[in-house]
């Protein structure tokens, strides 16, 4: 039993599957896919929530591959821009031009900042020399108390917003440094070339998601089915949904942490669980894109990259066609800037990014052929993008709970990752970590030692693998 189908759920369901395992994954949403979600305007596909993927994101990729969504190259020719201060320069590279005394404060802090992310085990941030202290504190707090200038708090507050979706005071100094060491170092995370924008997908994300599932077997995926109640017995899980309850050996939840706050686990999980599900919030970021018939940007000899201090886009990138055959805009949208824009009406949130986009490109910019935002605070079931903002204070006592089975229940989801957590090659390794915890849980208690051929998967069990369900239709 898997509850979630995102990438991370739908990976840990395809991987059990393979290894002879009857599956169903119940979703509370009428779509796959969770944090990936595609959408096509004027004739191009846009990815409104997890959109790129970079060299060292494997298993992302992999999974990919294996279900035929190509890749291509994120453009990137031509010069950035920095809108800063009421001011746009044009820049190269990874490093704004925010004038010379501030980038020699950025390069003096951004090497403190590398040497304090390589003395975090990854996976293990708890284990980290002085963890609490870092753990006590927020990524402000340690700006503040290295004497940042405000232009280079103010950076990173452009990189905690697009990375977690929240202020530099909202989230632990230790996670920051874990997310960013897990991710192969700032660098890294934010560069397109050799970078986590290198590529996106041709057919969107989310069709990943979609082509996952349907690879599965036929009714595996119950969509509309939000589990509302996990009740752990000693070597089962019975999982209810208002249409009904299923009975399985083991479960995979790989909901965000704070969801698992709207499912009611009797008996009660752990402490620690139900605090990890308190403390790590979801970030709050949107995203907006404008699609052109051409990206008249790069005639300009600009990239479609533009970094902001003001809003409410702060960030921009061209997540077109290489070739230009359509023009696409890709705009995050967060900050303070943001609240307002966040509840303004349909028409006033366009014309507020269109706002932004003309300041950037000029007035060809306010007329797109076509225009779609996302706010994934809205969702429900969701609760926020990109991925869990731990406060000061949330890690060190509660980062083990995030992946530590409670009897017959695992855990899955990108916060779990020991390697590129919040992204989603995150999910997908994390998936696939709970599902093989699974195999090696159910073989042990088969008797069959390495392997899982003779117990698991027994037709004698139930439909397939000692599932039962009442109730449910699969959708
Ligand atoms: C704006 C934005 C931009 C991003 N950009 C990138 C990017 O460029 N590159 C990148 O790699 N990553 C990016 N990400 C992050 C990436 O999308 C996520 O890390 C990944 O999709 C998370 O997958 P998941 O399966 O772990 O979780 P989710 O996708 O959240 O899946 C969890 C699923 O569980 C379901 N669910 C919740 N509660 C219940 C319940 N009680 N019962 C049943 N189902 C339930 C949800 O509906 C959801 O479908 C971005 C995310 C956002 C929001």
């Amino acid at each position: 039993m898997v509850v979630g189908a995102g990438l991370s759920g739908l990976a840990a369901a395809r991987v059990l599957e393979r290894h002879g395992l009857a599956v169903r994954v119940l979703e509370a949403l009428d779509r796959v896919g969770g944090r990936v979600l595609s959408a096509t305007v004027a004739g191009a596909h846009v990815d409104l929530g997890g959109t790129f993927v970079g060299p060292d994101h494997e298993r992302v990729t992999a999974l990919a591959d294996a279900v035929g969504v190509r890749r291509r190259p994120t453009y990137d020719g031509g010069d950035n821009l920095l809108r800063w201060r009421g001011d746009l320069r044009r820049y190269r590279g990874t490093i704004p031009p925010v004038g010379p005394a501030a980038l020699v404060d950025l390069a003096r802090v951004r090497a403190s900042f590398g040497r304090a992310c390589r003395a975090v085990p990854p996976g293990r941030p708890g284990d980290a020399r002085d963890a609490d202290r870092l753990d006590a504190t927020s990524l402000d707090g340690w700006l503040r108390a290295r004497r940042a200038t405000t232009a280079t708090r103010d950076l990173m507050a452009v990189v905690a917003r697009t990375s977690w979706g929240c202020e530099p005071a909202e989230i632990s100094l230790l996670h920051v440094l874990h997310h960013v060491a897990r991710a192969g170092g700032l660098d890294r995370m934010l560069d397109t070339r050799g970078g986590a924008q290198e590529q996106h997908l041709v057919e969107g994300a989310q069709e990943v998601a979609v082509r996952v599932a349907a690879a599965l077997r036929p009714g595996a995926v119950v969509l509309g089915s939000p589990v509302l109640r996990v009740d752990r017995g000693e070597r089962t899980v019975t999982v209810r949904t208002d249409r009904g309850t299923t009975t399985a050996r083991r479960a995979v939840v790989t909901v965000p942490p704070a969801l698992r706050r709207r499912i009611r686990f009797e008996p009660p999980l752990p402490a620690r669980h139900r605090r990890l599900a308190q403390r790590w919030a979801p970030g709050v970021l949107s995203k907006a894109y404008a699609v052109y018939d051409r990206p008249f940007w790069r005639d300009a000899g600009l990239s479609g990259m533009t970094v902001g201090d003001a809003g409410p886009v702060f960030i921009t990138v061209d997540a077109g066609p290489v070739d230009g055959s359509r023009g696409v805009l890709l705009c995050f949208v967060g900050g303070p800037d943001a609240r307002a824009w966040e509840v303004a009406a349909p028409g006033e949130r366009r014309a507020g990014v269109l706002r932004s986009l003309a300041y950037l490109f000029g007035r060809r910019a306010l007329a797109p052929l076509g225009y779609v935002d996302q706010r994934w605070a809205e969702e429900d079931w969701l609760g926020g993008g990109p991925t869990a903002v731990p406060g000061p204070g949330a890690v060190v006592p509660l980062d083990e709970a995030l992946r530590e089975p409670v009897g017959t229940v695992h855990w899955a989801g990108t916060e779990t990752a020991t390697r590129l957590a919040g992204f989603m090659d995150g999910a997908v390794s994390a998936g696939e970590r709970a599902a093989r915890e699974v195999v090696r849980a159910l073989a042990l208690e088969d008797g069959a030692g390495g392997g899982i051929g003779g117990g698991v998967g027994n037709p004698g069990r139930g439909a397939g693998s000692g599932e039962r369900t009442t109730g449910i239709e699969p959708a």
